[in-house]
């Protein structure tokens, strides 16, 4: 039987970058395994339904959550996102390390119901940096812009909670930031690996066979 793989969560403001340094990290080390998530929202081009989302209109999430199939599930920004327990639990048990790239409430949410889980707040090193990664994104208005960073003040006060935290660089700075903070959750990813919880079973058929 496989052993059973580890359970990342990984959020942090938007404009922060953690899809980049998720996409970054898969590529790299593809046994690594993303968990699909449920969005009401529509896809946006290029998205491929099953890959980037399972996108599902509102009555199937409603049903989803009748049947009890989510792990987590929060709105955000007008629509609703949830975690498959299924998707977790099949992943976890074939052995993979799953990360789950899910915003602040989710990620508090399944701290409280999963102690194992490791979390992982990925952060822009500065206000000035996240206003430029806003503004660049040419989306913004000076309202929107006002509520998003109020939005990324509440966010930054749950970061004290969180088991890591990953300061993704100003990339005209640190031209390898993106390289350096994938690498940053695969050392996490690595160090929950050797935990020693990890490896009793290891020790204990090691020493058993130095002792027979
Ligand atoms: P986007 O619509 O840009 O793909 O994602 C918007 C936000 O929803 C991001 O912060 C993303 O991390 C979060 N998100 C994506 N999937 C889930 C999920 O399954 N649960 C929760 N709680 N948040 C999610």
């Amino acid at each position: 039987m496989a052993k059973r793989g580890n359970l990342f969560v990984i959020s942090g403001p938007a404009g922060a970058g953690k899809s980049e340094i998720v996409k970054k990290l898969l590529a790299k080390h593809p046994e690594i395994k993303l968990s699909v998530s449920c969005t009401t929202r529509s896809p946006r081009p290029g998205e491929v339904n099953g890959v980037s989302y399972h996108f599902v209109d509102d009555a199937k999430f409603d049903a989803l959550i009748a049947e009890d199939a989510f792990y987590e599930w929060a709105h955000v920004h007008q629509n609703r996102y949830g975690t498959l327990k299924s998707a977790v639990e099949e992943g976890l048990a074939a052995g993979n390390d799953m990360i789950l790239e899910i915003d602040v409430q989710g990620c508090l949410n399944v701290m409280a119901q999963n102690p194992d889980a490791t979390s992982i707040f990925v952060s822009p090193p500065s206000r000035a940096n996240l206003e430029k990664r806003l503004v660049g994104r040419g989306t913004e208005s000076e309202e929107s812009l006002r509520v998003r960073l109020g939005n990324v003040a509440k966010e930054m006060a749950e970061a004290y909670k969180y088991d890591y935290i990953i300061i993704h660089r100003d990339w005209a700075e640190v031209p390898n930031a993106l390289e350096i903070a994938s690498d940053e959750v695969f050392a996490i990813i690595t160090a929950k690996r050797l935990e020693k919880e990890k490896n009793v079973d290891f020790l204990d058929a090691f020493t058993a066979d130095l002792t027979r």
